[in-house]
Formats: structure tokens, sequence, C-alpha cells
């Protein structure tokens, strides 16, 4: 087994700062996958499956889904081959029991390598999370003026129908901002007194976003992916 240490990406940032699109775009160039909490209860939900059932009450609300069940399907996914060298959390942790329990799941690993905090004011936060469309079939992000899909309400990639989350209409985006600001964003101070706190303008268009990111990473030595040696055909 090498010891070869792994790397750990923590997105932060308030809801609709681009986490998700930013993480889609690097699991590319960093070879480490993107595990979304959010998207993996959207996937159970879509599959009626008893996790399901159970998260969208709270996410409906724009509340958490409660620590041990999130906490447990975080274990469960990191556990998956395609994370044995790292992944970047996107949504998660999001309060203070889930930052403990993240680093015990990562100190076997070195721990956390690097928490970027997207900035983004609020007044932008709104105007993204309400413009925001996603796939009902792969979970592809769009914004109906930032990033429009080809062709209305339908997913370049697959086809799928695109629709306005439940929890992105405006009187639930206001609790998730109020939930963020009292339970996510003291992981800001957690993450600066070790000194793994990052600042990238989250306000940008996104491939200036995607470059100060590279920039971020590679500031901490984190070192993005050599494309695989391509064997010619015999
Ligand atoms: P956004 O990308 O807009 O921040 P997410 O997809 O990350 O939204 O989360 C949507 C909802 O899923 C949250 O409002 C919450 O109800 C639930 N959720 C996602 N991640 C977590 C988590 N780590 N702990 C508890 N609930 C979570
Ligand atoms: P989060 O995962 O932090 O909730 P998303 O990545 O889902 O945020 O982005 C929220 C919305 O804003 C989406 O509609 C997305 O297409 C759009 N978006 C993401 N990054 C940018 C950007 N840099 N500029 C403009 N719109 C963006």
């Amino acid at each position: 087994m090498s010891m070869k240490q792994r790397t750990y990406l923590v997105f932060m940032g308030p809801p609709g700062s681009g986490k998700g699109t930013q993480a889609r775009i690097l699991q590319d160039s960093l070879g480490i996958p993107q595990v979304s909490t959010g998207d993996i209860f959207r996937s159970n939900i879509k599959d009626k499956t008893e996790l399901g059932m159970m998260a969208k009450g709270y996410m409906d609300e724009g509340e958490l889904v409660p620590d041990d069940v999130t906490i447990q399907m975080v274990k469960r996914r990191l556990a998956e081959g395609d994370c044995d060298r790292g992944v970047i959390f996107d949504g998660f942790p999001r309060n203070l029991v889930q930052v403990v329990a993240l680093d015990g799941m990562l100190a076997p690993h070195g721990g956390v390598s690097l928490a970027p905090i997207l900035d983004v004011r609020d007044d932008e936060v709104m105007r993204r999370i309400t413009g925001r469309r996603v796939c009902r079939l792969c979970g592809e992000v769009y914004h109906i003026r930032h990033n429009p899909p080809q062709v209305e309400g339908v997913c370049d990639r697959d086809g799928g129908e695109l629709y306005l989350r439940d929890d992105d209409h405006p009187n639930t985006v206001v609790n998730r901002l109020f939930v963020y600001y009292k339970q996510t964003s003291p992981l800001v101070g957690y993450y600066f007194a070790k000194g793994l706190l990052a600042n990238v303008n989250g306000s940008q268009s996104p491939d200036e976003v995607t470059e100060d990111m590279l920039n971020v990473l590679a500031e901490h030595g984190i070192v993005i992916r050599v494309s695989p040696l391509v064997y010619p055909a015999r």
C-alpha cells in the first residue's frame, strides 16, 4: 500500500457561490472525484430510497439533513475505489460536528489539504441560485443567463429535462443563507486557524475562477495530474 499523501479539498462558500460548477471542472484536471452531499441526496430522492425520502423534508425547508446520516453517507462514499487518491468535497462539511467527523476520517491520510473559499456577494448568490437549472438525469448545472444550455430546458449532455430545484425557490433560499451563516460559516474560522483557508474571488467568470483556483492549488503545492501516457496502437 502506497503511503503517498492524498489530496482532500474542501470547497467553501455560500449556496450558489459556484462550488459545484468548479468541482465538476476541476475533478478532471486533478484526477480526483467531486463528492457533493447535495448531489448524493438528490440522486437518492430521484430513486425514492429511504435515505432520499428522509432527506427531502429537510432539504425542502432549507435545513441541514441530520449529521449522523450525512456523516455515514460520506464515510461510505470515501470507501469507494475512485476516492483512493483524494476527493473534492462540495457541500460537506457544513457544521462543526461534520468538520470534526471529517478530520477523524481523513487523519490516517494526512487530513484536509486545502479549503478554498469562493467569495461572492449575497445579491449575486441570489441571482445565481434563482437562475440555476439542473438536469433531472445527470445533475449537470446550468444558469438561464450565465451558462445556458444550447436548447432551452434541455441538458446538452443527455437531453434530460432541466428543472428549478425545490429548494431554489426564493423563500427557501433565504433560509439556506441563514443556515449557511449560522452553521457553516464558522468553519471558515476553523480552517483559517489551521492555515488551510485560501480565498478565491468567486464573482468572476467561471473560467477565471477555475484559473485562480488552479493558481491557489499550485501555490500550496497541490499538483495537477499529469495526463496518462497514451501508447500508440500496434
Ligand atoms: P448548494 O449547492 O446550493 O449549497 P447543496 O446541493 O449543497 O446546495 O445542498 C442542498 C441541500 O442538501 C442543503 O440545503 C441540505 O438540506 C442538504 N445537504 C447537503 N449537504 C449537506 C450536509 N453536509 N449536511 C446536511 N445537509 C446537507
Ligand atoms: P453551489 O454548488 O456553490 O451551490 P453552483 O455551482 O451550483 O453553486 O452555481 C450556482 C449557479 O450559478 C448555477 O446556475 C451556475 O451555473 C451559476 N454559476 C456558477 N459559477 C458561476 C460564475 N462564475 N459566474 C456566473 N454564474 C455562475
